[in-house]
């Protein structure tokens, strides 16, 4: 892997205004404030908006919606201004991690869970019975402790490293790029315990809701940088972008998708920003490459037998 130095000037030529340091203050709350509606939207909502079908569809497209939407007024870096080729690639993402892979998640792990739950007879009937905002705070630490470990698994075993690295491929930080990898990665990450406790939809939605707004602004290119008091528990777009970074030491650190706090707790956390990212020769994988990218070795080794056997054939007719 290539060795840059990790760069953490703001490109100039943005398409936006500079804004005031006021103001600048006030786009720094933006994220604790979206964390602090979605809370209330779940907490407070009538059940039958709760348990409605497409609620939990709609508040998160409303979130990557609105994010994509304030990186147009306020963004971080030009040369991850959005154009129409990276909305599309991350517009198929999301779609495909809205279907395939949560409909895979739920077939091939929650559901298998919720059966071996039932027929063990494991009961957490305590978590129902707790304060709101605790249920919510479990669901956020059972699957952010989850996800933490299979990051760092990724970037630690080549096997698994080959399905996490199309999303280090991305050349640019946008809203939806969180969304954006080879499905198999996916499909991993996406893994979790949490079918294991008993908890009200309110609380697992809210949850899910509020690490993916979490997620979303770590990977935006929006010019807002949260204080101590996020910061120091939740990723900010200064850590993952770091982690994004072309400096490979730096790729191992900040794994957290959401929750820095578990990179400050095992030792893995790392303070900087970087305005460059992407993987190598900094080239940008299509869709294709993407899919096909874990079983490259596989390829190369068919392609070099092919090869080695047309070589072979040439030189008995020689
Ligand atoms: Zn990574
Ligand atoms: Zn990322």
């Amino acid at each position: 892997m290539e060795q840059l130095p990790i760069s953490c000037t703001v490109l100039s030529g943005a398409r936006t205004q500079p804004v005031s340091n006021m103001s600048q203050r006030l786009w720094d709350l933006i994220p604790a404030a979206y964390l602090v509606a979605i809370a209330a939207f779940w907490g407070l909502s009538p059940k039958w908006l709760v348990e409605a079908p497409w609620t939990l569809i709609a508040v998160s497209s409303l979130i990557t919606l609105s994010v994509l939407g304030l990186e147009w007024l306020n963004e971080r870096h030009v040369g991850w201004r959005m154009n129409r080729r990276e909305f599309l690639t991350d517009l198929f993402y999301v779609v495909l991690g809205a279907t395939a892979i949560s409909w895979a998640s739920m077939k091939l792990a929650e559901d298998p869970l919720k059966a071996a739950k039932a027929s063990l007879g494991i009961s957490t009937e305590w978590a129902m019975h707790l304060p709101f905002l605790l249920q919510v705070a479990m669901v956020i630490l059972v699957i952010e402790f989850g996800q933490y470990w299979m990051h760092r698994l990724m970037h630690n075993s080549t096997p698994f490293w080959l399905t996490h690295a199309p999303h280090h491929h991305i050349t640019q930080l946008n809203a939806a790029k969180g969304y954006v990898g080879n499905p198999i990665e996916l499909f991993l990450i996406s893994l979790s315990l949490l079918a294991l406790f008993d908890l009200p939809p309110a609380a697992v939605f809210c949850g899910l809701n509020i690490l993916s707004a979490v997620s979303t602004f770590a990977h935006a290119n929006l010019r807002a940088d949260p204080p101590k008091f996020y910061s120091l528990i939740f990723t900010t777009i200064r850590h993952h972008s770091l982690h994004h970074s072309t400096d490979y030491e730096s790729t191992r650190c900040n794994y957290a998708n959401s929750l820095i706090l578990l990179d400050r707790l095992f030792g893995t956390y790392r303070e900087g920003e970087a305005s460059v990212v992407g993987q190598d020769d900094l080239r940008r994988l299509s869709i294709r490459e993407q899919f096909l990218f874990p079983f490259q070795p596989a390829i190369a080794r068919v392609r070099e037998r092919k090869r080695a056997g047309r070589d072979a054939s040439i030189q008995a007719i020689n």
